[in-house]
Order: structure tokens, then C-alpha cells, then sequence
């Protein structure tokens, strides 16, 4: 008798714990939503924006990755700089 309130405990507390990482689970998959409108939204407001070089404004930017992991949005004439560097193209 003993075995089986053991056992129902147990069962119980597995099920607790697998709801809780389901949850889990769920909110950082809604997280991650969130974060990629987020960067959505970044990307579209990077629109327009100065060259990370010059500082020009150009309707047409390139978008590498920096060494730092940063984004940086560049010009026609300031492409072949950033090739130079061998900055990753995004
Ligand atoms: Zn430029």
C-alpha cells in the first residue's frame, strides 16, 4: 500500500515537472517570436540610415557583420572597404 502512495507521488511529480518544461518551453519559443519582430522591426527602421563609414545617407546599404559581431550598414562607394576587411555580408 505504502509502494503504490509512493509510486502515485512520483507520477505525479514527473507529470509536474514535465508540464513545467513544456511551459518552459513554450514561453521561450514565444520569446524568440518576439525577439525576430524585434529585429524585424530593426532591420526595416536600418532603412535610410547613414553609412557606418562615411556617415552618408544611402537609400541602398550592405549590411556586413564586424568583427565585434555588430551590424554595419554600408554605402555603394564604402563596399569594397568593408570587403576589405573581409567583414561577413548578411
Ligand atoms: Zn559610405
Amino acid at each position: 500500500m505504502r509502494w503504490i502512495i509512493v509510486g502515485v507521488i512520483l507520477i505525479a511529480v514527473a507529470t509536474l515537472i514535465y508540464r513545467m518544461q513544456v511551459k518552459k518551453k513554450a514561453t521561450s519559443r514565444a520569446q524568440r517570436v518576439v525577439q525576430m519582430s524585434a529585429h524585424r522591426k530593426k532591420a526595416t527602421k536600418l532603412r535610410n540610415q547613414p553609412c557606418s563609414f562615411c556617415r552618408k545617407k544611402s537609400a541602398k546599404l550592405s549590411y556586413y557583420s564586424d568583427e565585434n559581431g555588430s551590424v554595419v550598414g554600408v554605402c555603394q562607394t564604402c563596399k569594397p572597404h568593408a570587403e576589405r576587411r573581409a567583414l561577413m555580408r548578411l
